[in-house]
């Protein structure tokens, strides 16, 4: 039987990354299978509904790589894909299981329904409607009584069924409500659509968070009622956030950012996000950690995920993110780079390669570029002592002298690149029988104003090239005067 998967978010605000990871595996389960992935937005809780959530869904899919076979956008054979306009579906449904005797009317009030909720005896409904005579159904029908349509729960036994990851589930029928399929206004609840969706779409894995695990004996009993076969479960490990103090809890805003898009704008790529939350709850074969989506699609299996809660390791992230700008050729990094570089020149004609040069190695999120390279457009307000270093051997004895002569040199030099001026600067210290260093360093700080730059003395005085060089070392005499 070919795969089928389904990702099926409720449109109700962002793409957390829980349900990313959940879209995510769906897809790979569907791809590593030469199977279908499927696209359906459930938005039958209508008060829930977020205005643009679905764009989100669109644009993260998209974005992150996970194309749908099948979806709202791009039909396919068994849509519609958006349950809302699906809603005339699932009544003949349920008025079946009514006709079987596996469900009921219940004309039970919303007061009535109030008043045993508060006897704790039933614990929910009380089945007052279960056994009503054929004679006062048909009088409360002929009386235009409002109902809901209820799936009748075996009163004894139990129901088990096993999951892919959790492995064996068995739930007593006795602590089973007889839950409500279609609502007094005609509509299905949410877990009747769900079931009614998935069998109609023909889907052979379900795919979701573990906060599902608990309802699942209620769907199958559905799929009992109507004789179908019970797709393959495959619920997925909690997502936890680690706080400074070391506590584990359910990720949320509080351990950083949760959002999908939240993400991206701080700099991560898509591909590192998907790469680090296809190992949120997935263990690959070997040691390798870094993969690629398309080789994802070939390794993943449902069989290395686990049940275990996975943390969400900001750290780590990062690591991932630092890897792939690195592993990338300069030129796509000075593309992906250009808004970043752009928000700090502006209009000021600058070199994107040689930024590129200096920073690829040394970036873990492209939104920390700005700072990183602000003092190329403007030279910081600095103390003098940043001249002195132990390391370098500079002090405010010897910087004036070296960052005089070194002015003077590079004031008499033509030819402006990087190996000109490191060959100056490199044969300068030999004539003055100094450290590599010792000179070096005072030209570092007078040209950015910091001990820490991306680069060193020579890439720095080449960006900012010889006049711009020129003007800062004077300041920095000055300084030191
Ligand atoms: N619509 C549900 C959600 O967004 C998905 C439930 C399911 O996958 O069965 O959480």
């Amino acid at each position: 039987m070919k795969v089928r998967t389904r990702y099926a978010p409720s449109p109700t605000g962002f793409m957390h990354v829980g349900n990313l990871r959940t879209a995510l595996y769906e897809y790979l389960i569907a791809k590593n299978q030469g199977g279908s992935f499927v696209l359906r937005i459930e938005d039958t809780d209508q008060e829930r509904l977020v205005e643009g959530a679905v764009d989100v869904i669109y644009n993260t899919l998209k974005v992150a790589g996970l194309k749908h076979d099948e979806g709202p956008d791009i039909g396919g054979d068994f849509g519609p894909y958006v349950q809302s306009e699906r809603k005339d579906m699932y009544l003949p449904f349920a008025e079946q299981l009514i006709k079987e005797g596996k469900a009921y009317r219940c004309f039970c009030t919303k007061e009535r329904l109030e008043s045993i909720q508060q006897d704790s005896e039933f614990g929910g409904y009380d089945r007052h409607c279960r056994d009503l005579s054929q004679e006062e159904i048909d009088k409360l029908l002929a009386e235009g009584v409002p109902y809901v349509i209820r799936q009748k729960m075996p009163l004894e036994g139990s129901t088990t069924f096993v999951d892919a990851v959790f492995g064996e589930i068995t739930v007593e029928n006795s602590e089973l409500q007889d839950q409500i399929l279609i609502k007094s206004d005609g509509f299905p609840t949410y877990n009747f659509a769900n079931v009614i969706d998935d069998h109609t779409m023909g889907i052979t894995h379900v795919v979701r968070g573990c906060e599902y695990l608990s309802s699942t004996p209620k769907y199958n009993l559905l799929y009992d009622a109507f004789g179908w076969e019970i797709p393959t479960y495959v619920h997925l490990p909690l997502i936890m956030g680690k706080d400074a103090e070391g506590n584990v809890s359910k990720l949320s805003k509080r351990h950083g950012s949760t959002g999908f898009e939240d993400l991206i704008k701080e700099g991560y790529l898509p591909q590192v996000i998907i790469n680090y939350i296809a190992l949120l709850g997935w263990c690959p074969k070997g040691n390798e950690e870094i993969f690629s989506l398309s080789e994802l699609e070939k390794e993943f299996c449902v069989e290395n995920i686990s049940k275990s809660p996975a943390v969400f390791d900001y750290q780590k992230l990062q690591w991932f993110n630092a890897e792939y700008l690195r592993a990338m050729s300069d030129e796509e990094f000075t593309e992906i780079a250009k808004p970043y570089y752009d928000s700090v020149f502006g209009d000021t004609p600058y070199d994107g390669s040689k930024l590129t040069a200096i920073l690829k190695a040394r970036t873990t999120k492209l939104t920390d570029i700005p700072d990183m390279i602000k003092f190329f457009k403007e030279l910081p307000d600095y103390d003098k002592e940043l001249f002195v270093n132990k390391k370098s051997k500079t002090n405010l004895e010897n910087s004036p002298a070296i960052l005089k002569t070194v002015t003077e040199r590079l004031e008499a030099l033509s030819d402006w690149s990087c190996d000109a001026i490191k060959e100056l600067l490199i044969n300068l210290a030999t004539e003055l029988e100094l450290k590599n260093g010792t000179v070096m360093w005072p030209a570092r700080i007078a040209a950015s104003g910091q001990t820490v730059t991306p680069g060193g003395a020579v890439e720095i005085l080449d960006i900012l090239g010889k006049d711009e060089t020129l003007r800062r070392l004077y300041i920095g005499l000055e300084k030191l005067s």
